[in-house]
């Protein structure tokens, strides 16, 4: 039997754990570590039945998962905890020959900058420990890189612009929350946009390029320019682009806080002095707002993710949207989740489902799109986040 080590309890991690369950044939024995026992405890005592052993650890200490890794005999690691522990579970993995999973690129606790460079450069440990690391098998990054890799497989002979549009209509009834980790969600929004065109970078200001799109099954919505993790990756590996962007969706009320918190120096990640105390202004800001985990018991609406790719087919012109739309309440009455912890979760439970059953494998370190994107796609339709295809005017 399996066995399979998430670290992690947050709210990305409590999806990952009941969707592991559900496919318990393939994951065997649950090994649940994170920070905080509680949020371990509260997530065991969701799903009684199953095979699920909880217990602490700090992630950012190699020395220590390598030890809980060598205690458990696991087969697999899926890193649900945050980017700053991507670096020390990846070494870990190495030094125990194990295989690696996680859902967002590492960045450095004190510089608000994430990139690939540091985890790529893992590749010749990976390939000398004998094991695979798939990076970023979340929604954005990964189900919007394994959209592109079909599309480029099943639509096109070249892929000329991608648009991946995200879209979170959700209504929590709170006038400012973030629906993942503030510190994660707040350092990616109110940094420079980025996008890729003709071979080079092109920086914007936060928020300045901004677009209508009616999205499926939720309405017209204002979509902003942000850099996002993924464009690094499918610059690289899907052949012939010539723009990629990101563009995500946020409400008036969330725009004006995110000025208002930023004007007041709220969202800084460099220590200050407060009486006689040193505190990081970003992380008492994270302190004060709700829990992203408590949020899904209140949260209604839909998200709506996909990408938008145009390019030529048989010598014509052509222009597809593909798609996939959650309700924030199916979600929560499946995990006791909200949509956008679901749409993560599941497509990281699907990432190493494939590795463990070997249609996934290889030997270093891999982005999503590197492999065959149909087994995936097959298995979205069966594992909650079914998608659709459009054809749009050109
Ligand atoms: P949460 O903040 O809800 O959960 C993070 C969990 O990690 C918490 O349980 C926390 O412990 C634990 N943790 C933090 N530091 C450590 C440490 N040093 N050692 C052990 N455990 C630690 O975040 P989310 O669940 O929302 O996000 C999880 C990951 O998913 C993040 O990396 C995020 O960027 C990524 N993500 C990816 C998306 C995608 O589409 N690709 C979308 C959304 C998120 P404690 O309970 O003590 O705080």
């Amino acid at each position: 039997m399996k066995t399979t080590l998430i670290i992690g309890a947050g709210g990305v991690g409590r999806v990952v754990v009941h969707k592991c369950v559900q496919n318990a044939d393939i994951f065997g024995k649950i090994i649940l570590a994170s920070r905080s026992i509680g949020r371990c405890q509260e997530i065991r005592s969701e799903l009684l039945d199953a095979d699920i052993e909880i217990t602490t650890i700090d992630a950012d200490i190699t020395e220590d998962v390598k030890n809980l890794i060598l205690k458990y005999n696991a087969d697999i690691v899926i890193n649900v905890a945050l980017p700053y522990q991507d670096l020390s579970i990846m070494d870990a993995c190495i030094a125990t020959s194990t295989p690696y999973l996680d859902t967002a690129n590492y960045e450095h606790p004190d510089e608000a900058k994430f990139e690939y460079k540091l985890q790529w450069a893992r590749d010749e440990a990976f390939k000398k420990a004998g094991i695979m690391g798939l990076l970023g098998s979340g929604f954005d990054p990964g189900v919007s890189n394994v959209f592109c890799a079909y599309a480029s497989k099943h639509y096109f002979d070249e892929i000329h612009t991608i648009d991946i549009l995200d879209c979170n209509a959700g209504d929590h009834g709170y006038a400012f929350a973030t629906n993942f980790n503030p510190e994660i969600n707040l350092r990616e929004v109110s940094a420079n946009g980025r996008y890729w065109e003709n071979g080079e970078w092109i920086e914007t200001k936060p928020m300045e390029i901004k677009m209508l799109w009616d999205y499926p099954e939720v309405g017209e919505r204002e979509s902003y320019l942000l850099y996002h993790e993924e464009i690094e990756s499918l610059v690289k590996h899907i052949k012939g682009l010539k723009r990629i962007r990101f563009f995500m969706t946020f409400g008036e009320s969330y725009l004006t806080h995110l000025k208002c918190l930023e004007n007041v120096g709220m969202l800084g990640i460099k220590e200050i002095e407060h009486k006689g105390q040193k505190i990081i202004p970003m992380e008492f800001l994270k302190t004060l707002l709700p829990d992203p985990a408590s949020l899904g018991v209140r949260t209604k609406g839909k998200t709506n993710i996909g990408i938008v790719a145009e390019g030529i087919k048989d010598g014509k012109r052509r222009k597809i949207y593909i798609y996939q739309v959650s309700d924030h309440e199916k979600c929560f009455a499946e995990v006791n989740s909200q949509a956008v912890s679901y749409t993560t979760g599941v497509p990281a439970m699907i990432g190493a489902k494939l590795m463990l059953e070997g249609k996934y494998k290889g030997l270093g370190v891999f982005n999503i799109e590197e492999f065959d994107p149909d087994i995936f796609m097959e298995e979205l339709k069966t594992q909650g986040l079914p998608w659709k295809i459009k054809e749009l005017e050109v």
